[in-house]
């Protein structure tokens, strides 16, 4: 099993992304031959100042090592390894418009502004597809939010295969964890925990101090009513189902052991609760990540060294799809 996965390089981690990826992908590193880049060439297709972009680089490198990725994995950024882009170009050609033109991601975030979107915006999917094919990924973890991706990725690299008449591409599977919980915002139980949301009170960031977790979590929307005897009955209160699925997924059990523990008890007692755990599981992340940082040189030498397997891993695969569409390099 070869795990291919990376994450974009704008803005702050937060615990969506802790439980959501970052966490699974620490596990996943007994599981398989890991690689995990940060999305650079990604990050271009947003509005990123150049300062914005290199910090947001080395500062997303140290929270994953912090949080536990280690030499088990090649851990490095996407511009560092030029193959991803040459691969990109390359299925370019083989990618159909309108293939990229359902993709729903593409019309959100373009919205009514087609013609004043980046044209990388559009293509973002066939660099996701070259990200993963140009290391012959036989596993991809993915959100539910990317899985149309995947599929595309998997249709690229299918066409490819049949028109250039070669078996260079595996058809990559989705890696979905049944750990990996969606994480709501605090203030919104029907919209997802996000780095792009307005308010800070809605998110923990894996920055934050031990006091403004705690502080966030006392202020997190819920209701009067509480805890019963079993989770499924938290269905109709989204803020409350979010915050046990949170406990639970920060202390590795199942929800309904949490309800189980709490049921009859109200949000006084359990907020308290969570906030400890919280700090005790996530404090340990920042502290060593303040660490990393204060020699961004060391994280990225580390990204070099990342770099440099990775570019040799990618290299025999790139020439060959070069071989296959008849360019002489
Ligand atoms: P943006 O709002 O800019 O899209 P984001 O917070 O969604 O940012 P991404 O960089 O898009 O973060 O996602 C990185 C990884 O974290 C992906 O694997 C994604 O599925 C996961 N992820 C993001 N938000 C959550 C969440 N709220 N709960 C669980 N997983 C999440
Ligand atoms: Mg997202």
């Amino acid at each position: 099993m070869r795990v291919v996965s990376g994450i974009q390089t704008t803005g702050n981690l937060h615990l969506g992304n802790y439980l959501g990826a970052i966490k699974q992908w620490v596990a996943m590193q007994d599981q398989g031959e890991c690689l995990f880049f940060l999305a650079d060439l990604h990050a271009l297709t947003g509005n990123v100042s150049p300062q914005e972009l290199a910090n947001s680089t080395i500062e997303m490198a140290a929270t994953l090592i912090a949080a536990g990725i280690d030499d088990r994995s090649t851990l490095f950024n996407q511009a560092r390894v030029p193959a991803h882009a040459e691969l990109c170009w390359i299925l370019n050609g083989t990618a159909r418009m309108g293939w990229l033109n359902r993709m729903t991601q593409w019309k959100d975030k373009a919205g009514k502004n087609r013609e004043g979107a980046s044209v990388g915006l559009f293509t973002y999917p066939v660099l996701q597809a070259a990200d993963v094919l140009v290391y012959k990924a036989t596993h991809v973890p993915v959100g539910e939010d990317q899985k149309q991706h995947l599929e595309l990725a998997r249709d690229i690299a299918a066409k490819f295969n049949t028109d250039f008449g070669v078996e260079l591409f595996p058809l990559p599977e989705p890696f979905i964890s049944k750990a990996a919980p969606r994480i709501m915002s605090l203030r919104d139980g029907s919209a997802k925990m996000s780095k792009s949301d307005p308010s800070d009170m809605s998110r923990i960031n894996l920055s934050d101090s031990d006091e403004t977790i705690a502080q966030k979590f006392r202020k997190a929307k819920t209701d009067p009513e509480p805890l019963p005897d079993v989770f499924d009955a938290l269905d109709a209160r989204p803020e409350a189902k979010n915050l046990v699925t949170i406990f639970a997924a920060l202390s590795d059990r199942d929800p309904q052991s949490v309800v189980d523990e709490f049921a009859g008890k109200g949000f006084g007692a359990f907020k308290p609760a969570l906030a400890d755990l919280a700090v005790a599981v996530l404090g340990p992340v920042r502290e060593r990540l303040v660490k990393l940082l204060d020699d961004r040189g060391a994280v990225a030498a580390e990204l070099a060294r990342g770099a440099a397997k990775a570019n040799a891993l990618a290299a025999p695969t790139l020439k060959a799809a070069q071989q296959a569409v008849g360019l002489q390099v």
